[in-house]
C-alpha cells in the first residue's frame, strides 16, 4: 500500500492487502437481509437490571475516574464469583478490572514479555493473544490442533513446543473459534506441564459459564499450587451480553497484578465507572439470566448442528461458548473456506468467518456464531444448503 503516510507507520503495522473480514463486510454492506453469524457479539440484550444499575449510577454521578484496579465493591463481587464458579480464592488487590478482557491481553503482554520470549498459543485460537505478544516482539508459538482431538489442546501436544525461551502458555477454555472444552483431567495435565517448565498460564475463562451437556471448565488457578503462576482472564461480555460496555478483568497473584496495574493505569487510567456499576449488578445480582442465555445458545447450537448434519458438513462438537467450527473440505467442493465464506455471503446472504482468521493452519474451516435466533439460523442453514448445491453443480 502506498499512501502518503504509509512510510511513516511503525514496522509493527502490517499493511496487508484488504483483510478478508473487511472484504466480507464491504460485500455485506451492499446486500439486504444478511444473516450474520460472523462476529462473536451476542444479539441478546444486556439484562434489564444491569442496564438499570448503569443508568442509576450515571444519574448518581458515576462519571469520574475510579481506583485503577476498579471500584472495591466490584472487585469484591468478582472475587466472590470466582470462588463460586471457579473455586480459586482471590483478595481484592489480586483482581484488576479492565476495559474488556481483550485489553487485559495487551497489559499482560506488555508486563511479562520481553523481545524473544515465547508465548505458546492454541491454534486455532483467539488471535489477539498473538497480536498482543507481537507488540512486545515476543515469538508466538502455535500448537496446531485438529479434528483428531476435537480441536482441544492436550499436554502431550504442547510439550514438544516448549523451549528455554517459553514464558507463557495460553489456555482458552472453552476455546474460540472451535467451541471446544478442554476436559478437567487434561487441564490438570497442562497445569502440571506448566509447573514442570516454570511457565505462566493465562487461563481465558470468558466462556466458562456457557457450556453444554456435561462439559464443565476446570479453573486453572483453583488447582493446587497454580494460583501463583496463573492469570485468569475473564469478563462480562459473553455471559451477561455486555460486549458494548467494555468491561472485563484479570485475576492473578499480587506480584503480577500490581505491576500490571501500573501499565493498565498508563493505558486506560481506569475502566468506565458506569460499566463498573453495571458489572457490579451483573456479578452480585440474580444469576438466572446467565442460565437463560446458556439455554438459548444451546437451542441455537442444536439448530446449527442439525442444519450441518442435513447438509453433510462435519464439525467439531461444540461444547461451550457460542461458536460452531465446521469443515468446508468435508463437502468435497474443492474450494477453500475463504472462498466458501465469500460465495455464501454474496449468493446466500449468510455471513460467517473463515478459520484462517484464528490462525488455523488449514483453510478448511469456518466459524459460525450462535448470535441469531433459531428461526434465522434455520433460514441460514437452508440458504447454505442451496449455495452448496449451486457450487456442486458447477
Ligand atoms: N477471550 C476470548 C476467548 C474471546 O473470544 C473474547 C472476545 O471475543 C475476549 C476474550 C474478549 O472479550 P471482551 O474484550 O469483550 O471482554
Amino acid at each position: 500500500m502506498s499512501t502518503p503516510n504509509a512510510k511513516r507507520l511503525a514496522k509493527r503495522v502490517k499493511l496487508s492487502e484488504e483483510h478478508l473480514i473487511t472484504r466480507m463486510l464491504n460485500i455485506a454492506e451492499g446486500l439486504e437481509d444478511v444473516i450474520k453469524l460472523g462476529r462473536g457479539d451476542p444479539d441478546l440484550d444486556t439484562p434489564p437490571h444491569i442496564v438499570a444499575a448503569g443508568q442509576k449510577a450515571l444519574a448518581e454521578g458515576a462519571t469520574h475516574y475510579t481506583h485503577p484496579l476498579g471500584i472495591l465493591p466490584l472487585r469484591e463481587a468478582i472475587a466472590e464469583q470466582i470462588r463460586t464458579y471457579g473455586g480459586a480464592d482471590y483478595a481484592v488487590d489480586e483482581i484488576m478490572v479492565t476495559p474488556g478482557g481483550q485489553h487485559g491481553m495487551f497489559v499482560i503482554a506488555l508486563a511479562l514479555l520481553n523481545a524473544g520470549d515465547e508465548i505458546i498459543v492454541p491454534c486455532p485460537g483467539y488471535n489477539p493473544y498473538g497480536q498482543a505478544a507481537e507488540l512486545s516482539d515476543a515469538k508466538v508459538v502455535k500448537v496446531p490442533m485438529g479434528m483428531e482431538t476435537n480441536f482441544t489442546l492436550t499436554a502431550e501436544m504442547i510439550e514438544p513446543h516448549i523451549t528455554e525461551r517459553s514464558k507463557i502458555l495460553v489456555l482458552i477454555n472453552p476455546n474460540n473459534p472451535t467451541g471446544t472444552v478442554t476436559a478437567p483431567d487434561e487441564v490438570r495435565k497442562i497445569a502440571a506441564l506448566a509447573e514442570k517448565h516454570d511457565l505462566i498460564v493465562i487461563s481465558d475463562e470468558i466462556y466458562a459459564r456457557l457450556t453444554f451437556g456435561n462439559h464443565t471448565v476446570q479453573s486453572v488457578a483453583a488447582l493446587p499450587g497454580m494460583k501463583e503462576r496463573t492469570i485468569t482472564l475473564s469478563g462480562f461480555s459473553k455471559a451477561y451480553a455486555m460486549t458494548g460496555w467494555r468491561i472485563g478483568y484479570l485475576a492473578g497473584p499480587r506480584d503480577l497484578i500490581t505491576p500490571m496495574s501500573e501499565i493498565n493505569h498508563a493505558f486506560a487510567i481506569s475502566t468506565a465507572a458506569v460499566s463498573q456499576h453495571a458489572a457490579l449488578a451483573a456479578a452480585s445480582g440474580p444469576q438466572e439470566c446467565v442460565e437463560e442465555m446458556r439455554a438459548t445458545y444451546d437451542a441455537r447450537r442444536q439448530a446449527i448442528c442439525a442444519g450441518l448434519d442435513r447438509i453433510g458438513m462435519s464439525y467439531a462438537e461444540p461444547q461451550g461458548g457460542f461458536y460452531v467450527y465446521a469443515d468446508v473440505s468435508s463437502l468435497g467442493l474443492g474450494i477453500t473456506a475463504g472462498t466458501f465464506c465469500e460465495r455464501l455471503l454474496a449468493e446466500g446472504k449468510v455471513m460467517m468467518y473463515p478459520g484462517t482468521i484464528y490462525g488455523d493452519h488449514t483453510d478448511d474451516f469456518v466459524r459460525m456464531s450462535m448470535t441469531q435466533p433459531v428461526e434465522r439460523i434455520n433460514e441460514a442453514m437452508a440458504r447454505m444448503a442451496s449455495v452448496v448445491e449451486t457450487i456442486r453443480a458447477e
